[in-house]
């Protein structure tokens, strides 16, 4: 509960929510850890052996943007930084936020731009990726567990990486490739070699963890099939950094959120 006469989410109280899952999310909570910022991150608990950030961590949905508004009693400020893709808990966030009064910021690293010699055809959802590979014959699935079932109905071989194993529905003719980012270009040129890939499939993630495939199929001349981002909520300001996250944080929580403290260099 709220005390009497102190509003949910006043500036100084001292709490950062941190809605994680992404590199992003683990850099924020050590730097606010580091800098002795009360902070809880929050995970989905998709990923069955999750890297976990430092300070204390949550782990599961909260049930509903009224779950996450409960959960915001007591907190000063909320950071959403899941991965670009998580619309809903994006969402959820949003309405939470505004529902409570709480200060709200988004974290989302870039998307990727194309560089020169790339050959990138952009859809809108993973069910256009799939129409457009429908006619490929190896193809390279890169677009996470979830959301593989658009991909069921193709015959071409493909294969499939993730952090976790996939369940059904898959691709008739898959190969399962169970690896954690980051990668380097030399593996990936290995591995759309040994598979004869001649179609990359990705949704446009942004960031360098992942990054390296999209270099190795320019190299190797294969064509990317990226999905475009979901639209952001409206009226969240947001950010590209931690560092610009940790500077909005600054506002918030009274500068308690200072750079952390250096040896006198004498
Ligand atoms: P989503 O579809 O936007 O969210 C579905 C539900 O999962 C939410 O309504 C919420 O459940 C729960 N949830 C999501 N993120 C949560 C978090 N950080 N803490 C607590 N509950 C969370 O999300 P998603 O795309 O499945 O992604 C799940 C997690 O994986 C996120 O943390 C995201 O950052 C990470 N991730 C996603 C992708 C991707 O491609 N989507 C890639 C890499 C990492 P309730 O409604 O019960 O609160």
């Amino acid at each position: 509960m709220t005390e009497p006469g102190r509003s949910r989410g006043e500036l100084g109280t001292g709490r950062v929510l941190v809605l994680g899952g992404t590199a992003e999310a683990r850099r924020l909570a050590a730097r606010l850890v580091a800098e002795g910022v009360d902070v809880l991150s929050s995970l989905a608990g998709r990923v069955a052996d999750p890297v976990l950030p430092a300070g204390e961590v949550r782990i599961g949905g909260f049930g509903g943007a009224a779950g996450l508004a409960a959960a915001l009693d007591g907190v000063a400020a909320l950071v959403d930084a899941t991965h670009p893709f998580a619309a809903t808990m994006t969402a959820h966030a949003a309405e939470a936020a505004a529902a409570t009064g709480t200060p709200v910021l988004r974290l989302q690293r870039p998307g990727w731009t194309a560089r020169p010699g790339d050959d990138w055809r952009w859809v809108d959802t993973l069910e256009q990726a799939a129409a457009a590979v429908a006619g490929c014959r190896s193809v390279f699935l890169t677009t996470g567990r979830q959301g593989l079932a658009a991909f069921a109905g193709l015959t071409a071989h493909c294969v499939v990486r993730s952090v976790d194993p996939p369940g059904p529905p898959l691709p008739a003719q898959a190969t399962v490739v169970l690896a954690r980012g980051p990668f380097t270009v030399e593996d990936e040129r290995a591995l759309m070699t040994a598979h004869g890939v001649d179609v990359l499939v990705t949704k446009d993630s942004g960031g360098p963890m992942t990054a390296a495939k999209l270099t190795a199929a320019r190299q190797l001349g294969v064509p990317v099939v990226l999905v475009r981002r979901p639209p952001l909520p409206a009226g969240v300001p947001v950010v590209a950094t931690v560092e610009e996250a940790a500077a909005w944080l600054r506002g918030r929580l009274g500068g308690t959120t200072m750079p952390p403290a250096t040896p006198c260099p004498r």
